[in-house]
């Protein structure tokens, strides 16, 4: 950017720091809007539609007003962009005395707005967590430190480096941060305090630490992220504090592994268009608090390993489904009480109000009636046992705010006129001054009208004059006799001002009341507000329990909605459902007045591969996911959408589409499917849960089936995983023969009167038939084309059963385990000999060259 010598001050000023906020778009204060100019100035009002100017010299730029500018706020940060904000740090006043009379108004950017870094309402999505993630490493080791300021959560997760996309796929952050750049990781690189001492450092100042054995020792990368993390939330909060709690570690292996593309092919938090409505988590969410809503969506995210820990959530659930009243009770409870973490995050920030400690108050009081409530009850489940302390105990906290404020207050401190009548005996008196003062100038007013005669005499007030008396234009010259007693202020076009010693001395004790209550206020806001923010860790604790207690009575009611059912756990690789639904299509299905088919299915050690085959939208890939769901709610700790259900404990799920049905989108589809599947087969296990919908169909047909019957015979023989694999290649079913542990299951249709009825039942054996036809039939292709169709496929079919056709001589196959035996290692004499070009040696090479053949040999 340019810059002329002839810089007004304030440009220099604007200057420096646009410098200090770098990328962000710095919002400068100028009395009540914030100013952009230059670049800033284009983007802003291009993403916010709103009118761009030019300064006299030239300068574009734009403006939004204080007030409102957090909506405008949430606009820009929701497009992507980053905001500091530079806020006066002295009145014009203070500058004028402080500097002279053409002094410039001192300013700095106080905060650095970025989407993992809110903390207001209007910014956040209340049924979201809002995570910032930093990625450290040391070495080969890789680490995420994640916080959601907005509620004080703060995680370490310590991961290889090809397990980082997949943690960060379970956060779902809104902003990922770094220092070096690594590969495959998408975020904003080259920050600083990525080291593992200054880590350190950090984490034991931010707490108080002397030593970090209380965490749990977390090693080197751990500490490298935290301290990016840490550093990043000073460089963007600056004076202010944002709400941590303390580290919690978290163990990979305590949560079901879940990569992105699994994520996002089951749609568990949200569609493949980015929605929650549509998604398992839209589909399942009964929670009537938005931080059980956001418990929820990170329970779906990261369902558990430990059966114990599943079994304490599904014992909740069961409790609150036995007895619907209980629920119900609960429910309208819970309904009623503010979002406790968020205004808690808010106070610990310094950016809360009277309304977030109202928040605590009810929902601290809320909390400790739900405590009362419950433990009355006999025969509590011993989750309930571990959480009903957790709710109680803030007694003192909320006895001093329901003692403070008034049952309401208002968003914001600065007209005061929160804090109760009562509650200062200063306070009221001031108050009872100012509405003494505020009475005696009605009183004034009435004197003023007898003694001039003048009916339409006002006493009024505004921010210029202050009070004043007005009359009507006509009436003034009564008032402008000199010996009057009052003094002219202001003529208007139908009124004229004055004012006079007796108002002006009530006036002065309205003021200065009014002004020294408003002081008291703001004190005793403070002195609240510091001893909430002294609780934080148990009034975090509180809004945790809550959110659990929700979630559980959530679960139980989507149950009973649905019929679901508890699943048993088990700790072997078995998995056996009957009855099973897929949650959003039956929904959908149930919205156009159609009904489910709910299926079938059971995988054991000696059982392990579904084959499945049958026409195009014969309900294979429903039947896939609805397995895979399944077994992921029961590990979140929910009942399932199932007749029956026995869950062997997943350690990783998979879940792959074949490129069939992007093909539009060019062959990198492929090549995508086919990095995902290497990626399935160098970490699934014995444990994991993989299905597999198409794979090999984004090639030609040769390629594809080769492919696919590769892969299904390592899943069977080396990664031995439970899994569900759907093809439209029939070939495939001869693998029955040879895979003892594979079975054959197919979509079953009937053609009726030459129209093809999907039944979408899963039945044993393989699809006698493909009904493309059919299917296309039924699609509405136009009859002429369908019989043609009819008419090739008839000599395609004569011609295959001549020749074998694609799958000839797959019968001759050596079994894969032999196979890869003998494939592997391919023979290093050949492969040496082939290195040689012997046009290209010298002599010497060349008997060299055969020296090492020689011991190859
Ligand atoms: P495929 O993978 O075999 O092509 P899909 O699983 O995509 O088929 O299912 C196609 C459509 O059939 C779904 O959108 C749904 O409307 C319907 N469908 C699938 N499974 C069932 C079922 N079990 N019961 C009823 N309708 C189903």
């Amino acid at each position: 950017m340019a810059r002329a010598d002839a810089d007004t001050p304030m440009m220099q000023q604007y200057h420096r720091l646009k410098d200090e906020a770098g990328d962000a778009l710095l919002f400068y204060r100028m009395g009540d809007f914030f100013e952009l100019f230059f670049e800033d100035a284009k983007t802003a009002a291009a993403c916010l539609d709103i009118a761009l100017t030019k300064r006299g010299d030239g300068v574009p730029m734009c403006g939004v007003p204080c007030h409102s500018a957090e909506s405008y706020l949430a606009r820009l940060i929701r497009a992507g962009h980053r905001v500091a904000i530079a806020e006066q740090i002295e009145s014009p006043a203070e500058a004028r005395k402080a500097r002279g009379s053409k002094a410039l108004v001192e300013r700095a950017i106080v905060r650095l707005v970025t989407p993992g870094t809110l903390t207001e309402d209007t910014l956040l999505d209340s049924g979201l967590a809002n995570w910032l993630a930093a990625v450290g490493r040391a070495g080969d080791d890789c680490a995420i430190a994640a916080c959601d300021i907005s509620t004080g959560r703060f995680e370490l997760v310590a991961c290889a480096g090809d397990e980082l996309a997949a943690e960060l796929a379970r956060l779902g952050p809104a902003e990922v941060i770094g220092g070096e750049p690594l590969a495959g990781i998408e975020a904003r690189w080259g920050y600083e305090g990525f080291d593992s001492a200054g880590g350190e450092r950090a984490l034991k100042r931010r707490f108080g630490l002397g030593d970090l054995d209380g965490l749990g020792s977390p090693g080197r990368a751990e500490l490298a992220a935290a301290g990016g993390l840490l550093a990043y939330l000073d460089a963007t909060q600056r004076e202010a504090t944002a709400f941590l709690g303390l580290p919690r570690r978290v163990q990979r292996s305590a949560h079901m592994a879940i990569d992105a593309a699994t994520r996002t092919s089951l749609e568990i938090c949200r569609t493949a268009e980015g929605a929650i409505a549509g998604s398992l988590l839209g589909e399942v969410d009964r929670c009537v608090t938005a931080a059980g809503r956001r418990l929820l969506g990170s329970d779906l995210a990261a369902p558990l390993t430990d059966r114990a820990a599943i079994e304490d959530r599904l014992d909740l659930v069961a409790w609150f489904s036995e007895e619907p009243i209980r629920r119900d009770r609960l429910r309208s409870a819970l309904r009623s009480l503010p979002d406790l973490g968020r205004a808690l995050g808010r106070l610990v920030a310094g950016r809360g109000g009277p309304r977030d400690l109202a928040s605590l108050r009810d929902g601290l009081g809320g909390a400790a009636e739900l405590a009362a409530t419950l433990g009355g009850q006999a025969l509590r489940p011993r989750l309930l046992d571990t959480l009903l302390p957790l709710l109680g105990g803030h007694e003192a906290l909320t006895g001093a705010l329901g003692h403070a404020l008034v049952p309401s207050p208002p968003l914001d401190a600065a007209k005061g006129g929160f804090i109760a009548e009562g509650f200062d005996p200063e306070l009221d008196a001031l108050r009872s001054a100012s509405s003494d003062g505020r009475r005696a100038i009605a009183d004034l007013e009435a004197r003023y009208r007898e003694a001039t005669g003048v009916t339409a005499l006002k006493i009024r007030h505004n921010a210029v004059l202050g009070y004043h008396v007005e009359v009507p234009a006509k009436h003034a010259d009564k008032l402008l006799a000199p010996d009057s007693g009052f003094t002219h202020r202001q003529t208007m076009a139908g009124a004229v001002r004055f004012n006079s010693p007796a108002l002006h001395e009530e006036a002065s004790r309205v003021l200065e009341a009014g002004g020294r209550a408003l002081t008291l206020e703001q004190a005793h806001l403070a002195c609240l507000t510091a001893a909430a923010v002294a609780e934080a860790a148990p009034i975090s604790a509180t809004a945790d329990a809550l959110a659990r207690i929700d979630v559980a009575a959530a679960l139980a009611e989507r149950a009973s909605e649905g019929g679901w059912v508890r699943p048993a756990l088990d700790d072997t690789p078995c998995l056996e459902i009957e009855g099973g639904r897929h949650p959003v299509v039956e929904r959908a299905l149930a919205r156009g007045g159609d009904r489910f088919v709910a299926n079938d299915c059971c995988l054991g050690a000696s059982d392990r591969l579904w084959l499945i085959t049958g026409p195009n939208m014969g309900g294979k890939s429903t039947f896939l996911r609805q397995v895979a769901l399944i077994a992921l709610l029961a590990q979140a700790g929910s009942f399932v959408p199932a007749s029956r259900a026995k869950v062997g404990l997943v350690d990783r799920l998979f879940s792959r589409v074949g490129a069939s049905d992007n093909l539009a989108r060019g062959r990198s589809t492929f090549m995508v499917e086919m990095v995902e599947t290497a990626a399935i087969l160098a970490q699934a296990t014995e444990r994991s849960l993989v299905i597999l919908d198409e794979i090999g169909r984004g090639t030609s047909t040769y390629d594809g089936l080769a492919i696919a019957w590769a892969v299904v015979e390592a899943m069977h023989d080396e990664a031995k995983s439970r899994t569900l694999f759907a093809t439209h290649y029939h070939e495939l079913t001869r693998l029955a023969g040879r895979l003892p542990c594979l079975s054959l299951h197919n979509v079953r249709a009937r053609e009726w009167k030459g129209d093809l009825v999907l039944l979408h039942e899963v039945a044993e054996g393989a699809a006698d038939r493909s009904y493309g036809i059919a299917v296309a039939r039924l699609a509405g292709l136009p009859p002429t084309v369908v019989a043609r169709a009819k008419s090739v496929l008839a000599k395609l079919e004569a011609g295959r059963d001549a020749t074998g056709g694609i799958a000839a001589g797959l019968d001759d196959l050596p079994l894969f385990a032999a196979a890869a035996a003998s494939e592997q290692p391919a023979d290093p004499l050949a492969e040496a000999l082939g290195d040689i070009d012997p046009d290209a040696l010298t002599p010497r090479e060349a008997l060299e060259a055969l020296y090492r053949l020689k011991t190859l040999a």
